[in-house]
């Protein structure tokens, strides 16, 4: 073997060793709580983002079905040379409206939206204070930004309010705060309200990525701004999750802000335009998470049956209100015999351990979707409980 090869093959193999391993299983039915995967197994599945359970919505499918017909398969080209069709604009004109901001631009993903924000807008005069347990797409957005960093203690409003200062102390000339909506590790809310607060009392701009609430989270699932009732300056998001599942990314901001993004985002210039098929069933999806009072309501109801089952049963649950649910179990090996464990009852999960989440707070993270029945729920409870009293858990 080639020493670079064996040097690789050495770093894998001590992946291994700490039991930090991750798998892939091929799923071979459509992504909804009762899955096939390959083998044959039928497994009920709690760790999608499928928050609305559209990933499968023959709405959404007849809409991608249509625009196949009436647009093809795909643009063959960026935006700005001939990647732009009627449903583009249409889409970004939809998500601007939905979310109450004057315009937006997508992207091939939220990573990719994450990525290409902050380098046009922010450079060596300006200040960019980000949350220490933001997505790493906004960390890597902000890196490759020339704007000074500052980070805060993740929920820390004197931290933030510190950092603030000394972001202003030095004269910057923009400053902006950046924070997810929701850390999805945990299932925590950013403290929306209180950093509106110190953005007005320091003049700095929000941005906040809101890929795990927009669609089911805050009046009619605008988001965790809708929810702290207050607006931010610029919000990032996903079509990948609650809004249908499939894929794309997007900004949404004051049309300034936009305009700018399309002159300068690089992941913007320089990547393929979405697939006409996934834009219009994006447009779809948002028509029925705009309407879809009665799938949050049904989401709502699952996390709280989850959560007091779970509780009840003698699991450490973090708590909160919001679809993600973590089962703490402190070692990754036993996040990781857990959830092979709760495979073999039928019940599809994912173990969650260093370094995604600090090292000793491995979990199973759970995800709830309006989708799942009652009796999925219980049938999850029941099999964690078994399981959990196996391993000596509870
Ligand atoms: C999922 C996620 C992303 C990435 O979204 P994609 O559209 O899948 O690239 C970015 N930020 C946060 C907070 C996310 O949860």
């Amino acid at each position: 073997m080639p020493p670079v090869l064996a040097d690789i093959a050495a770093e894998l193999d001590a992946i291994r060793a700490q039991s930090l391993w991750k798998t892939e299983r091929p799923i071979l039915t459509p992504q909804e709580p009762h899955i096939r995967v390959a083998g044959g197994r039928e497994v009920l599945n709690f760790c999608a983002n499928n928050y609305l359970g559209l990933a499968d919505h023959p709405a959404l499918i007849t809409a991608a079905k249509e625009a196949l017909d009436s647009h093809g398969l795909g643009m063959a080209s960026v935006r700005f040379i001939c990647g732009t069709s009627d449903l583009h604009l249409a889409l970004e004109r939809r998500i601007a409206d939905y979310l109450h901001m004057e315009d937006s631009i997508l992207f091939a993903a939220c990573f990719d939206a994450n990525g290409g924000v902050f380098e046009p807008l922010f450079g060596e005069q300006d200040a960019i204070v980000s949350d220490a347990l933001n997505h790493a797409s906004i960390i890597d957005g902000i890196r490759l930004s020339k704007a000074r960093r500052y980070r805060f203690a993740n929920g820390d409003m004197d931290d933030l309010e510190k950092q603030l200062k000394e972001a202003r102390g030095t004269g910057a000339r923009r400053v902006v705060i950046v924070s997810d909506g929701v850390f999805s590790m945990d299932g925590y809310f950013a403290k929306l309200a209180d950093i509106r607060r110190l953005a007005d009392a320091h003049e700095a701009l929000i941005l906040v990525d809101d890929c795990h609430a927009t669609g089911f989270i805050g009046d009619k699932g605008r988001g965790t701004p809708a929810r702290a009732g207050i607006a931010v300056d610029i919000l990032t998001g996903t079509l990948g999750k609650a809004l249908g599942g499939s894929a794309g990314g997007y900004i949404a901001a004051a049309r300034p802000i936009v305009d700018l993004m399309r002159q300068r985002a690089r992941p913007y210039l320089f990547s393929n335009a979405l697939p006409p098929p996934i834009v219009a069933a994006a447009i779809k999806a948002i028509d029925l998470a705009e309407e879809g009072d009665d799938l949050r309501a049904r989401l709502a109801d699952n996390a709280k049956r989850f959560r007091s089952g779970m509780a009840k049963a003698g699991f450490t649950l973090l708590a909160g209100e919001h679809p993600i649910i973590p089962v703490m179990l402190g070692e990754a090996k036993l996040a990781q015999d857990m959830a092979s464990r709760l495979y073999e009852q039928g019940i599809y999960v994912t173990g969650f351990f260093f370094p995604v989440v600090p090292k000793g707070q491995a979990r199973i993270r759970t995800q709830m979707s309006a989708a799942h029945t009652a009796s999925d729920i219980d049938a999850a409870i029941v099999a964690f409980t078994t399981v959990g009293r196996g391993l000596g858990i509870v």
